[in-house]
């Protein structure tokens, strides 16, 4: 078994970080498994390397030793995501070939406008898919003119069943979950694409982390999917 922590180096290691990293390693340790330790410093505004020293530390200090990771490296290296931006492209490159994904070229503005204006008359909106049926005209027109692209993921009907551990089977409709962004206008990956191709990508065999993560999962398991991923 092949288990991970991957904390975000925005802040120090707190006691919620320090117990999720503790199940990470009793599972691996128990099954005579990897423990491996990713830095998700993909947020450069908020990371810092200080943050990064601190963590290790305080692993280090709790006795929670890693195999694979910063300062031991691995087969799976470099373990900081700030280091792994054209994977998470290729990967979202390879989701657009395959149609799982889109480019979106609504503006900030745009969308703001839109929520604004629906918040107001009955709630809720998500993203209403302009982008998503756009023609190859319509993108080599908007390409031409140098508009700013994000992408997309384009989220297929129908229930994604999560068999949590824990928890047991958890159903979302797909119509509730946005197409949601994987790659920024900047070429910057969201959290839901850099995680689940690293996943991929680290073998990772078991995903323990807290329930706060729960309402991404079944954004990251359709992205597992769309990736020919278990
Ligand atoms: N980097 C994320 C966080 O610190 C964790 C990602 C994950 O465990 O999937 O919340």
């Amino acid at each position: 078994v092949r288990l991970r922590f991957a904390p975000s180096p925005t802040g120090y290691l707190h006691v919620g970080g320090a117990r999720t990293a503790l199940f990470n390693w009793l599972l691996a340790r128990r099954h005579g498994g990897v423990f491996v330790l990713r830095i998700e410093d993909t947020d450069v505004e908020r990371s810092s390397a200080d943050m990064v020293e601190g963590i290790l530390e305080g692993l280090r200090w709790l006795g929670l030793d890693w195999n694979e990771g910063p300062t031991v490296g691995g087969p799976h290296a470099p373990y900081f995501q700030s280091e792994r931006l054209d994977t998470y492209r290729a990967a979202a490159a390879t989701l657009v070939a395959s149609g799982h994904a889109y480019y979106c070229y609504c503006t900030p503005e745009e969308i703001k406008a839109k929520r604004e204006a629906a918040e107001k008359a009955s709630g809720g909106w998500l993203y209403d898919r302009t982008c998503a049926a756009l023609t190859a005209e319509d993108i080599a027109a908007r390409e031409q003119s140098g508009r700013p692209r994000a992408v997309r993921f384009r989220v297929p009907a129908g229930v994604t069943r999560v068999d949590d551990l824990v928890h047991g089977p958890i159903e979302f409709d797909g119509a509730n979950i946005e197409d949601f962004v994987i790659l920024r206008s900047d070429g910057h990956p969201t959290y839901h694409l850099s995680v689940v191709s690293d996943d991929v990508e680290m073998k990772i065999t078991h995903v323990v982390r807290g329930d706060d993560h729960i309402s991404n999962t079944p954004k990251q398991v359709l992205l597992y999917r769309a990736l020919g991923s278990e």
